[in-house]
């Protein structure tokens, strides 16, 4: 038996998005850059494809820039966004609770002299806004701001940032890392009012090795390229394009049905009910997006936890597996105890998740714990 509750840390491959990648691999597999038809029919499917994902994000074809991976849409992001506005400024305010795809690239810019605004989160998880609007100054030339915590599930006021910098008429780029909020919550850049936007596939049923950039068209002509070369990519990030992995991201948003948030929602609602009323177990976090919730198994490290649940066929995280170990600091940002600090687990959830495994969880988490207390 395996019940996979990791769907922040990665999510099982759709059966549409792998049918696309095996199509354009072992049959449409022409290059899109050369000049005979079998390349123009490569050309015309990424087209498509590229159509397709710009349509799920509410954005035009030509603002959509694929990447390797989230981190690499974010390092772009954090690093071309200084580099636009290199002289007007070096103020950068983002949160504790970044991801280190974001949080990483920015502290390389604070010991190039760059000051950096790291806005805490209040006790459940979300900055804000009033403190994000207060942080912005003259010479604040990005703001990097999540949509959704990758640890918490909790929304972060990425839209207030926005009219914050319009208020203030600070020349900052809004930058939201939406990598766990792409087809979780409903928004569009435009809507949000962010200058770039970042995604990953494989959070949403695509293949590792697939992302993108979202660049605000206004913003394009000034933009500096990631990798100079053959010209792909709007000759901004160039090497042939990915075209199995793009395929496969375009099946992957095509196949998220309208039903799914909800479905995903009421398994999770479903288990933070029982574990609620559990003996030994805090819930630190519901998550305001529908796939993720925190909670802790106060008292009892959880890698151990982890290791034992593993055992019994049942996949969850000791907070972000990013972290390889290293305690959170996006836990330890909202000033938990000790004793909750070192037992948090994540627990997400996918739209393939059923209320039976989410029982499944909440019953071998209850037999880990006994083992534990009677030791
Ligand atoms: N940003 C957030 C919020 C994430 O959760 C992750 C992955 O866990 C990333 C960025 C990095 O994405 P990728 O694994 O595609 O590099």
């Amino acid at each position: 038996m395996l019940v996979y509750l990791d769907n922040a840390a990665t999510t099982q491959v759709c059966p549409q998005a792998a049918r696309a990648a095996l199509e354009v691999m072992t049959e449409e597999f022409g290059n899109p850059s050369s000049r005979y038809a079998w390349g123009g029919r490569a050309a015309a499917r990424l087209r498509e494809d590229r159509q397709t994902v710009a349509d799920t994000l509410g954005c035009a074809p030509e603002e959509l820039f694929f990447t390797s991976c989230g981190t690499e849409g974010d390092n772009w992001a954090v690093r071309g966004a200084v580099r636009y506005n290199r002289h007007k400024g070096k103020h950068i305010v983002t949160t504790a609770i970044e991801h280190a795809a974001v949080l990483e690239p920015i502290r390389e810019l604070e010991e190039q002299g760059y000051e950096v605004t790291r806005l805490r989160p209040d006790r459940t998880g979300h900055i804000d806004p009033e403190e994000l609007s207060a942080a912005l100054r003259p010479d604040t030339v990005l703001v990097s701001v999540m949509l959704v915590n990758n640890e918490l599930g909790t929304i972060q006021p990425v839209k207030a940032a926005a009219e914050a910098i319009r208020r203030t008429q600070c020349p900052a780029l809004l930058h939201t890392d939406a990598v766990q909020g792409f087809l979780k919550v409903p928004f569009t850049p435009r809507g949000l009012g962010a200058d770039l936007v970042t995604i990953s596939g494989h959070k949403v049923r695509a293949p590792k090795g697939i992302g993108a950039l979202y660049i605000k068209k206004e913003r394009i002509s000034k933009w500096k390229p990631l990798l100079p070369g053959g010209g792909q990519e709007g000759g901004l990030r160039s090497g042939t394009e990915p075209t199995a992995q793009i395929a496969a991201l375009a099946a992957a948003v095509s196949a998220w049905g309208p039903q799914d948030r909800e479905k995903i929602r009421a398994v999770k609602d479903h288990t933070a009910d029982l574990l609620s009323g559990m003996e030994g177990v805090e819930l630190i976090s519901r998550g305001d997006a529908p796939h993720i919730l925190a909670l802790s198994l106060t008292g009892y490290p959880s890698q151990p936890v982890v290791r034992a649940l593993g055992d019994k066929g049942i996949c969850v995280s000791s907070g972000s597996a990013c972290h390889r170990g290293k305690p959170s600091h996006v836990f330890a940002a909202l000033g938990l105890s000790p004793k909750t600090l070192m037992g948090v687990l994540r627990v997400s959830f996918a739209p393939f998740t059923t209320m039976e495994e989410g029982e499944a969880f909440v019953r071998a988490l209850g037999e880990v714990r006994e083992t534990l207390v009677g030791r």
